[in-house]
């Protein structure tokens, strides 16, 4: 007894998962969505979620033609039009302001769950996806011509391709043995939804300190969700104290910038690492999102990379599909792994050698010649403005404004 079968099983219903999940379904392809935890309903009088992620122009793109954009935005979310980089050091800041780069927005401040839950919603509303929740990944049993996949529940389905969005601690990645290079960083992310006596105009504001950047990110009623890179140690410590120290500390890191804080919610923190899958593709497998690559958060680039994975996924699958390509074919996969490996390892290298450039002494000539070289190159800016909107050379169709169904043509 085979089960089911589909064209494309997902593991793994988070932020990419979901939005996957809606692409290929829209598109035509038969999907099945398997989730071990049902998302949480998401409740606008509830407080800002501890989770929060800058999602780039061109990740907005993407979920809107996911089906999601327009109820996020309904619900709670914030736009920034301008990013102000400081160093720490005295030397005056580095602003990026949208207009300056062609960009109506620089990017949109969303809570985790409310990407997830509004995606979800809309794969449970268009009734195209069998969900599979909650249930998790038991195995894979891979064929020539399809895979065999057994949840933990017992059931079993067939699929073409089985896409592994499935997180960090990915159970597709493990079991098909594809192996990750890994970078421990001994730094931890705090994060804290806070205050200040001036309301955030719309700034995204990252100062490099020694140990790590602090940032803080606009929320849509003038307070900010900040993430606080510090050495490991340093955030338990942290995370330890009562708030009024925890905030005399913080209004020390942020001294000067939208006056003292007025008020601070419940920390937590992450560890902070750097992982990237040896491939993206073998024997009808693909992998997306933080399954194949985790990066570190100092960019914000994360989950914009698990979006722009989806889509390039959809992409490679529907434009296959016009050329005859069956679903799942290695010609397909081969190009999904080359184009979204690449494009995943430059953000990733780029945000270590930045971290490396940050955390290096504030006087050494490598720290003062980098920034130096960024400021006054309006070429490097514009690179890395374009990049960080989701925007860059080799962007998927779908990030720059393509319609779905535009894919679907010849
Ligand atoms: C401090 C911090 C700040 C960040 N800020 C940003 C930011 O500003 N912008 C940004 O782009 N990124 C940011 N990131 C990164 C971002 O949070 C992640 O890249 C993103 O959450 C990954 O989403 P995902 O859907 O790939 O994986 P996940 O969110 O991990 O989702 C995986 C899903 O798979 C399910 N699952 C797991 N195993 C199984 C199984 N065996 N069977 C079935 N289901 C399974 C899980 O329940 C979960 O729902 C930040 C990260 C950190 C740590």
């Amino acid at each position: 007894m085979t089960g089911k079968h589909y064209d494309v099983a997902i593991v793994g219903a988070g932020m990419v998962g979901t939005t996957l999940a809606s692409l290929l379904s829209r598109g035509g392809i038969s999907v099945a969505l398997v989730e071990a935890n049902e998302p949480q309903p998401f409740d606008p009088q509830s407080d800002f979620g501890l989770r929060v992620s800058a999602i780039s122009p061109g990740s907005a793109a993407i979920v809107q033609q996911a089906g999601a954009w327009k109820l996020i935005c309904d619900q709670r979310c914030r736009p920034y039009r301008r990013m102000q980089v400081e160093d720490g050091v005295g030397v005056a800041p580095l602003l990026f302001d949208a207009p300056v780069f062609n960009l109506e927005r620089l990017g949109t401040i969303v809570e985790n769950n409310l990407l997830q839950w509004c995606s979800w919603q809309v794969v449970k509303a268009e009734n195209l996806v069998d969900l599979y929740c909650p249930d998790s990944l038991d195995g894979i049993n891979p064929g020539p011509d399809l895979n065999q996949v057994t949840l933990k529940s017992g059931r079993k389905l067939t699929a073409k391709l089985v896409a592994g969005a499935d997180g960090a601690a990915s159970g597709v990645r493990r079991v098909m043995g594809i192996r990750q290079r890994y970078w421990g960083y001994n730094q931890h992310g705090l994060v804290c939804v806070v205050g200040k006596q001036k309301s955030n105009p719309g700034v995204a504001w990252q100062r490099f300190l020694p140990g790590g950047p602090l940032a803080f990110l606009p929320l849509s009623d003038g307070r900010s969700s900040i993430v606080w890179t510090r050495p490991s140690s340093e955030a338990e410590r942290l995370l330890a104290l009562d708030s009024r120290e925890f905030m005399a500390e913080l209004d020390e890191a942020s001294s000067g910038w939208l006056g003292k804080l007025e008020s601070c919610g419940p920390r937590a923190t992450f560890p902070l690492s750097m992982r990237l899958s040896e491939c993206y593709a073998t024997d009808r497998v693909v992998l997306l999102g933080d399954a194949a690559h985790v990066v570190h958060p100092l960019a914000g680039q994360g989950v914009n990379l698990g979006l722009a994975d989806a889509a390039g996924l959809t992409e490679s699958l529907l434009r296959g599909r016009l050329v005859g390509d069956g679903i799942g074919d290695a010609r397909q996969l081969r190009a999904y792994d080359r184009w979204r490996r690449s494009e995943s390892e430059t953000m990733a290298l780029g945000m270590h050698a930045l971290r490396s450039l940050f955390n290096a002494d504030a006087l050494s000539p490598l720290r003062r010649v980098g920034l130096a070289v960024v400021k006054r190159s309006w070429f490097m800016q514009d690179m890395f403005a374009q990049r960080a909107a989701g925007l860059g050379p080799n962007a998927p169709k779908l990030a720059t404004g393509a319609a779905l169904h535009s894919l679907q043509k010849p």
